[in-house]
């Protein structure tokens, strides 16, 4: 009974264009990877420094794997609170220029525990309608009253906010660099907006830290606005090169979350080797990574102004995240299987993770790109979408 309602619904989905299913993979990640055997140019990774092979993350892993051992073997509040853990935190925060740090497992975990931590019924959220879907389940978790804005509408905000009295706490939490889209939140005008109306500020920096801001350290830093941001959260699964996620902010805010976030307290500590070498990542960012984020920059810029050159809508994107908007799910999926069949990997991004009709190919480019890759790219765009007639679909309506 119930194989047959799954059936259904996997049925309708590959009916829609919506099925969603594993490639197997062999190898590191790069600029080119092995998948179902064949080598193919990887242009969905948020790998954007190349960090996740580098021989000197590997090198730290190593001789901490050496040192530490494999597993955490238990909850950091237990007996799982390793040397390797507060050596990274320590290095965060120092970074990220805030009293103190707490590493989560992963930034899905880190989002549901913050928020739900912080927030609770009586309060009130106000989310960017395109914030990531850990956000949106970190705020349903919470159960406050949780109200969207429409994509970056401060002027809408501020009408929300005007209206919304009787809450005990109030809050906006937005993601830096939108990670479907590639455009910025308007930090600003949000911090502004939040000053005026007393609200706490969360930020998710997942795919800012190491791309934005003179010292790579992230959207807050590149609008001038970190001290004015209560919750400064990021990944090191992108960027860094890692795996995991940290909280930057006072040191109340991060002794309250030791105690009271469900997804910190109720998991096993982040396997020590992983700690170690985000720490190199992040000593990386910190030091050395200008000629990287210069390189990531030009690529992104020399794929962006080629593919508007060649008719594609690359909608508001600003950042080395390039959506390329199709519209119609089955002419996403069928551009980016043709695409793969040239040795390109660009993924479909179709509804739910996006909103109806806004399926589009995500195309991401890090600094291990170089220019004849993205000539390649770029030409079969230009095939492709010929042969699949993409012009005809720009025309049609969004919702
Ligand atoms: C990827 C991402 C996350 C989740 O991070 P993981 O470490 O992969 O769990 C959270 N927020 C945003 C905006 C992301 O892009």
């Amino acid at each position: 009974m119930v194989e047959q309602t799954l059936k259904t619904a996997l049925t309708d989905w590959e009916r829609d264009g919506l099925e969603r299913a594993l490639r197997p993979q062999s190898g590191p990640q790069g600029r080119i990877i092995t998948v179902e055997g064949r080598r193919v140019l990887n242009f969905c990774s948020n790998d954007y420094l190349g960090l996740a092979d580098d021989r000197r993350l590997k090198e730290a892993a190593a001789a901490c794997l050496k040192e530490e051992g494999v597993g955490a073997g238990a909850s950091r509040l237990v007996c799982g609170n390793m040397a390797s853990h507060h050596r990274l935190e320590e290095a965060l925060a120092r970074f990220k220029g805030t009293e103190s740090c707490l590493l989560f497992s992963t930034g899905y975990m880190a989002n549901t525990g913050i928020i739900s931590a912080i927030f609770g019924r009586g309060d009130i959220i106000f989310s960017d309608r395109l914030n990531h879907a850990s956000i949106v389940d970190g705020i349903l978790l919470s159960r406050a009253e949780f109200t969207r804005y429409p994509h970056k509408d401060m002027a809408a905000l501020e009408e929300l906010l005007k209206s919304a009295s009787g809450f005990k706490k109030r809050g906006i939490i937005t993601d830096g660099i939108f990670s479907m889209d590639g455009d910025l939140a308007p930090l600003q005008e949000i911090v502004a907006l939040a000053q005026k109306y007393e609200c706490l500020v969360m930020i998710d920096e997942a795919h800012a830290l190491g791309v934005m801001g003179e010292d790579g350290k992230g959207l807050a830093e590149h609008f001038g606005v970190e001290d004015k941001i209560d919750i400064q959260m990021g990944t090191l699964s992108k960027a860094a090169g890692c795996f995991g996620a940290y909280c930057c902010g006072s040191k109340i805010l991060i002794s309250y979350l030791v105690n009271k976030a469900r997804s910190f307290i109720y998991t096993t500590g982040m396997p020590p080797s992983i700690a170690a070498a985000a720490q190199k990542a992040v000593e990386i960012i910190s030091k050395d990574s200008q000629p990287l984020r210069q390189r990531l920059w030009q690529n992104a810029h020399l794929m962006r102004e080629g593919l508007k050159q060649r008719g594609f809508d690359t909608m508001d994107s600003q950042t080395p995240i390039i959506p390329i908007l199709v519209k119609d799910s089955a002419l996403a999926s069928a551009f980016s299987r043709r695409l793969y069949e040239e040795g390109i990997w660009v993924s479909a991004i179709r509804p739910p993770t996006v909103p109806q009709k806004t399926a589009r190919l995500r195309l991401t480019v890090t600094a291990a790109h170089t220019r004849e890759d993205l000539d390649y790219v770029l030409e079969k765009f230009k095939v492709i979408g010929k042969e699949l007639n993409y012009a005809s679909y720009k025309s049609l309506q969004r919702d």
